[in-house]
């Protein structure tokens, strides 16, 4: 049996941000990232790194993991009904390939100390004094970074995300549309809430996609497909890089941890159920569950932490992702971002960040309603 101090199963953002955070509390500590894939390796996403997520990699010095992509600065959201808001972000995101990103971010994780091994995690036992992986690795803690459809969670009893708590999305590499580098995201009357995005990543690509809540989805790939095009027009996409995938919305979130072992990122559900974006919260997680692991009564630690830094936040991105199903509202909040550069911004920092519906946001979304009836 192989004895470490911290055992991460799962080397994305969320896992990768656990180890460098467990290594700075705790620099004397065994830490190892267990990953099933080899790195570099592809992961379906739409590449765009929110600003907030390249804080968190800063303060844990992980910050190059963007390095050598062009930040982008404007987003243009379009409503099925024809509102439309171009503006400028507060904050440039980034578009950076997962391959490239993981791989960095899991380097950064090594040169920090962290160790990792190939190794599909299958068996989650927990004992009263640690935790046994498969019979094979004991370790005094276990951060769960595996993802939507993770080993841990399942071993903690969590249930499956379904129906309006699970998002289903799939992306592609098209060569990038002429002009400025622009973000496009463009919501789509069916299967609501739905949109197709264009994230231009300034290497002549642009990553291409589309999703929708699952319980909403009346097609299959193809279907999925023939939405994207209908949105963004052809998008000379390569048929070999469409891929897609689950997301777990945190509206259908699990308890973020049971005594010794902390569910983090895509594992404890924590995709922002407006955008669909995961990575911030993976990383903000990461870094908060590797500072707990290891510390005393790391599930309470951890769970205090969590709901400080992101609780306001999920409950108003739950009650946005009601509201939201009234087209109408929609609409409304589309509008309002394209009147005034206030309402835009606070509308990216809850859709991205860990952002809440402010009172400005409301009254304006209000305007919007009571004006278009
Ligand atoms: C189509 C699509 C588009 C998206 N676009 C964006 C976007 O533009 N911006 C954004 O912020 N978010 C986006 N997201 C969400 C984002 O991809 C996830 O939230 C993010 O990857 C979560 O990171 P993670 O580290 O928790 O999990 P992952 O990135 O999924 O990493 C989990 C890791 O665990 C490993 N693993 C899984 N099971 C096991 C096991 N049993 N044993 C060992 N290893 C295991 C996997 O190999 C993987 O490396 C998108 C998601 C999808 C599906």
């Amino acid at each position: 049996m192989d004895t470490v101090d911290l055992a991460i199963v799962g080397a994305g953002p969320a896992g990768a941000a656990a180890a460098l955070a467990a290594r700075r509390a705790a620099p004397a500590a065994r830490v190892v990232l267990l990953d099933r894939a080899a790195f570099p390796r592809d992961k379906v996403c739409g590449d765009g790194i929110a600003p907030h997520a390249v804080d968190v990699l800063r303060a844990l010095g992980a910050a190059d993991a963007v390095a050598g992509y062009r930040p982008v600065s404007r987003l243009r959201v379009r409503s099925p009904g024809g509102q439309a808001a171009l503006r400028t972000l507060a904050r440039p995101d980034y578009v950076v390939p997962r391959a490239v990103l993981d791989a960095r971010l899991v380097a950064a994780a090594q040169r920090a100390g962290a160790q990792l091994w190939r190794w599909r995690v299958r068996r989650v036992a927990v004992e009263a004094d640690r935790v046994v992986l498969d019979g094979a690795i004991a370790a005094r803690a276990v951060v769960g970074a595996d993802g939507a459809h993770s080993a841990v969670a399942r071993a903690l009893g969590a249930r499956r995300h379904d129906g309006r708590d699970l998002a289903v999305a799939l992306r592609a590499y098209a060569p990038a549309p002429a002009g400025p580098p622009c973000q496009d995201i463009v919501f789509v009357a069916e299967d609501r809430p739905s949109y197709a995005w264009s994230f231009p990543i300034g290497d002549g690509r642009a990553n291409v996609g589309y999703g929708a809540r699952a319980d909403r989805l009346s097609v299959g790939r193809d279907g999925l497909l023939a939405r994207l095009e209908a949105a963004l027009g052809p998008t000379g996409l390569d048929p070999a890089t469409v891929r897609g995938h689950l997301l777990p919305l945190s509206t259908g979130r699990p308890a973020p941890a049971q005594g010794r072992v902390l569910l983090v990122g895509d594992a404890a559900g924590l995709v922002n159920p407006l955008s669909g974006e995961g990575i911030y919260y993976a990383v903000a997680s990461g870094a908060l569950a590797g500072a707990a692991a290891l510390g005393p009564r790391p599930a309470t630690r951890y769970a205090r932490a969590l709901r400080r830094l992101l609780g306001r936040h999920l409950r108003h991105t739950a009650l946005l992702a009601r509201l939201l199903d009234a087209p109408a509202v929609a609409e409304a909040g589309v509008a309002a971002a394209a009147r005034r550069q206030a309402p835009f911004d606070d509308v990216v920092e809850v859709a991205i960040g860990a952002g809440t519906l402010t009172p400005r946001l409301a009254a304006a979304t209000a305007r919007g309603l009571i004006g278009g009836r």
